[in-house]
C-alpha cells in the first residue's frame, strides 16, 4: 500500500464527497494497523535489500519472498536498536558525496536538519519525496478532520507563520536544510493548498526571506491585507504565533499605514520579498482605518482577542501546542480570545507519527493517532524508576521493545522508527503514554524529551515536571499583574551542592517579595521524591530564580537562528547545559532570588 499514492488518487483533504475517501483509508488502514505495519516493515526492507547497514546485520540472508510475520521477527532479532550517534557515520559519507547504497537502495539526495533546540545539537537526517508525500498526506487527513468540525469556505486563505531556514550544499553537494523548509519548497506544498483548497497568504519570498523578523512582518501585513479571506491562523510550533503577535503589538501602526498606502515598511530591504510583497499589496485607506481603531481599542486591553477582531471569518488557530509548546497556550489563549485552538499533529524530522483526531478538544487533551502506513514503529516500555537512593541517576527502566500492535493503554514508551529513508530501528528519544485506541492504532499523548531531564544526583524532573511547577509559579505571578514570557533551568553542579536554576523573562513590574515567594513556591512543588530527600537532607541547594532582562529569549532564539535553526522548528529548550546559552542568560540575569523551603 503506498501511502501517498493512495492518497493523491483518493483522498481530499477539504469538505466535500472526497472527504470521505481519505478518512475512509485512515478508517482501514487504523482498523488492520498490525498487519499494516507488517506490511510496512516488508516494503522498507524490501525496497532497501542489500543496503550497506542493512548488510550488517543481514549478511546475505534471503529476504524476498518471505512471510511479513516471519520477517518481522527477524528483524527485530538480528538489527539492534541504535541512536542518532550509531546512524552519524553512514550520514556523514553520503553527505561527504558517497553515492553508494549505504542506508537506502535510491540515493539520498537531501539531508534534513532537526531544530537542535531540544537537544543543543542539530541532527542531519536523509530526506526523501517520501518525506514530502507524508507531510501532504498527515496535512490532508487532519485538514478532513478539522473541516468536519470547523467547516472553511473554498478558495479561502491560510495566515500562516512558516519560515524556512537557508538550505546549504554538503561537502558531497547535497541539499541541506531543515524539514519544514524542503517541505515549503516542494511540489506537495502546492498540492496540499489545491487539494485543501485553502492558501497561504504569503508568497514563497516571504517564506523562504531567511530573516525572520522581516517575514514575520510581511506575513502580518499581507494577513491584514487578505484579512476577510483569512479562514484561519497557523504556524507550525505555536511559539512562532505568540512571537508573532509579540511584533504585532510593536508594528501595528507601520502596518497600517503600509495597508493605508499600499507600501512596505523601509525595515522589509530583501528585493525579492519587498518586489514579491509590492506585486500584491495596493492601497486600502478603508481597511487601515479599521485596523487602526481595532488596534487603538485593544491595546487598552492589553491585545487580548485581537485575532478574531482583525480576522472575523477566522474559525481557529492551528499548530503544535502540546510538549514544549504548553508554556504558550495561555498567551495563546489571550490572543485568540474564545476561537478555538486546535493542536496541530505530531511528528519529527525523522517521520511523521501521530494525526490529531479530536481537533475540537483542548490542547491539554489531545492525543495522536499513529499513522501505521507511515513507519514502522516500536515501543520500548519505559518505567520510572522506583527511587533507590543509592543509585546514580538512572531515570527510566527499559523493558524490551514491543509492536505497535501490543502497546498498553497507560503505559510509557519512547518511539523506535524504521523509515523510509533509511534510519532502523533508531530511537526517537521522545516519551509517549497510550492514551487509548483509534480502531487497532494507539493514540499517543506526547510526554517529554527523554533526555531533557533535570538532575542533580538521585532526582529526576522531566520537561513535563518542570512545566507544572513553572505553571503554579506564574500563577502567582498573574495575580500581582505580571505575566511569564518565557523560561528555561539548568541543573548546576559546579559548587556543591548542586541546586536548580530557572530564568525567567517576565513581562511587568513586580515586587522582589513577590518573585521571592514565587521562587519558593516552585522550589516545594517539585515533588519527584529524590528531589525532595535531597533537598531535605540538603544535597541538593535552594533553588535559584534568575530573572533575565526583557528580550533575552528572542537572544536566544537569535543564537539558535543564527546557527542554522529555522523559525518554523524552533523550541526554547526547557533545560540546557549549552554554554552559550548559560553564557546569553547569565549575562542577562538582572534579578537572583534563592527559595527559602525546606530551610
Ligand atoms: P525537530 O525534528 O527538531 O523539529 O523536532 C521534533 C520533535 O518536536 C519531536 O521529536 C517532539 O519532541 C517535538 N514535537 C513534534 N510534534 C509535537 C507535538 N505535536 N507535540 C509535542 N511535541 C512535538
Amino acid at each position: 500500500m503506498e501511502p501517498a499514492q493512495a492518497m493523491t488518487s483518493n483522498g481530499n483533504g477539504n469538505g466535500g464527497g472526497h472527504e470521505y475517501d481519505i478518512i475512509s483509508w485512515f478508517e482501514t488502514v487504523s482498523r488492520n494497523a498490525a498487519a499494516v505495519q507488517r506490511e510496512t516493515l516488508a516494503r522498507i526492507l524490501h525496497l532497501n535489500y542489500g543496503v550497506e547497514y542493512l548488510k550488517k546485520w543481514f549478511g546475505d540472508m534471503e529476504i524476498q519472498g518471505m512471510d511479513s510475520c516471519a520477517l518481522e521477527s527477524l528483524y527485530t532479532s538480528l538489527v539492534p536498536l541504535a541512536s542518532h550517534a550509531d546512524f552519524e557515520p553512514f550520514i556523514q559519507r553520503i553527505a561527504d558525496g558517497d553515492t553508494a547504497p549505504i542506508l537506502t537502495q535510491q540515493p539520498i539526495t537531501t539531508l534534513s536538519l532537526s531544530s537542535g533546540t531540544t537537544e543543543g545539537r542539530q541532527k542531519l537526517v536523509p530526506f526523501t519525496r517520501h518525506s514530502s508525500q507524508t507531510t501532504l498526506q498527515i496535512c490532508r487527513l487532519a485538514a478532513s478532520y478539522r473541516s468536519r468540525v470547523y467547516p472553511i469556505r473554498d478558495g479561502g486563505r491560510i495566515l500562516e507563520f512558516i519560515y524556512s531556514s537557508k538550505q546549504f550544499k554538503t561537502k558531497g553537494g547535497l541539499t541541506a536544510g531543515t524539514a519544514t523548509t524542503h517541505y515549503y519548497a516542494s511540489e506537495e506544498f502546492k498540492i496540499k493548498q489545491q487539494k485543501t483548497k485553502c492558501f497561504t497568504c504569503s508568497p514563497h519570498e516571504v517564506i523562504s526571506g531567511g530573516d525572520y523578523k522581516q517575514s514575520t512582518y510581511c506575513h502580518l501585513l499581507l494577513g491584514l491585507f487578505f484579512s476577510d479571506q483569512v479562514e484561519f491562523i497557523a504556524s507550525t510550533f505555536a511559539y512562532s504565533i505568540v512571537q508573532a503577535f509579540a511584533s504585532f503589538e510593536e508594528q501595528w501602526g507601520e502596518l497600517c499605514s503600509d495597508i493605508k498606502d499600499g507600501t512596505l515598511s523601509s525595515t522589509i530591504t530583501q528585493p525579492r520579498m519587498r518586489k514579491a510583497v509590492l506585486d500584491i499589496v495596493s492601497p486600502n485607506p478603508c481597511l487601515a482605518s479599521q485596523i487602526e481603531a481595532i488596534c487603538r481599542e485593544s491595546r487598552t486591553s492589553h491585545w487580548y482577542g485581537i485575532i478574531p477582531k482583525l480576522w472575523p471569518n477566522a474559525k481557529y488557530v492551528y499548530s503544535i501546542m502540546t510538549g514544549s509548546m504548553q508554556p504558550y497556550l495561555k498567551k495563546l489563549r489571550h490572543y485568540a480570545a474564545s476561537l478555538p485552538l486546535v493542536s496541530a499533529d505530531y511528528g519529527s524530522t525523522e517521520s511523521w507519527i501521530g494525526v490529531n483526531l479530536d481537533p475540537c478538544l483542548p490542547p491539554e487533551d489531545v492525543s495522536f493517532a499513529v499513522m501505521p502506513t507511515f513507519a514502522y514503529f516500536e515501543f520500548i516500555p519505559l518505567y520510572r524508576q522506583k527511587q533507590d537512593l543509592t543509585s546514580g541517576t538512572v531515570d527510566f527502566m527499559e523493558n524490551v521493545p514491543v509492536p505497535l500492535s501490543q502497546v498498553k493503554l497507560g503505559q510509557e514508551y519512547e518511539i523506535i522508527l524504521t523509515t523510509f529513508t533509511g534510519l532502523y530501528r533508531y530511537r526517537l528519544g521522545d516519551v509517549v503514554e497510550v492514551a487509548g485506541f483509534h480502531n487497532g492504532t494507539p493514540k499517543l499523548n506526547f510526554i517529554c524529551r527523554k533526555n531533557l531531564i533535570l538532575t542533580v544526583n538521585i532526582d529526576k524532573n522531566t520537561e513535563k515536571d518542570l512545566q507544572i511547577v513553572v505553571e503554579r509559579g506564574s500563577q502567582l505571578l498573574s495575580k500581582h499583574g505580571a505575566e511569564l514570557v518565557d523560561f528555561t533551568s539548568h541543573a548546576n553542579v559546579v559548587y556543591q551542592p548542586g541546586h536548580y536554576m530557572i530564568y525567567w523573562e517576565i513581562k511587568g513590574d513586580v515586587e522582589e517579595r513577590v518573585l521571592s515567594e514565587c521562587c519558593r513556591l516552585m522550589d516545594a512543588s517539585f515533588v519527584d521524591h529524590g528531589y525532595v530527600v535531597s533537598r531535605r537532607t540538603n544535597s541538593i541547594g535552594p533553588l535559584e530564580l534568575c530573572i533575565v532582562e526583557t528580550g533575552t529569549f528572542k537572544k536566544i532564539l537569535d543564537y539558535f537562528i543564527g546557527n542554522g535553526a529555522a523559525l518554523s522548528q524552533f523550541k526554547t529548550p526547557r533545560c540546557t547545559s549549552n554554554q552559550m546559552l548559560l553564557r546569553i542568560l547569565n549575562l542577562c540575569t538582572i534579578k537572583r532570588f534563592r527559595s527559602t523551603a525546606y530551610s
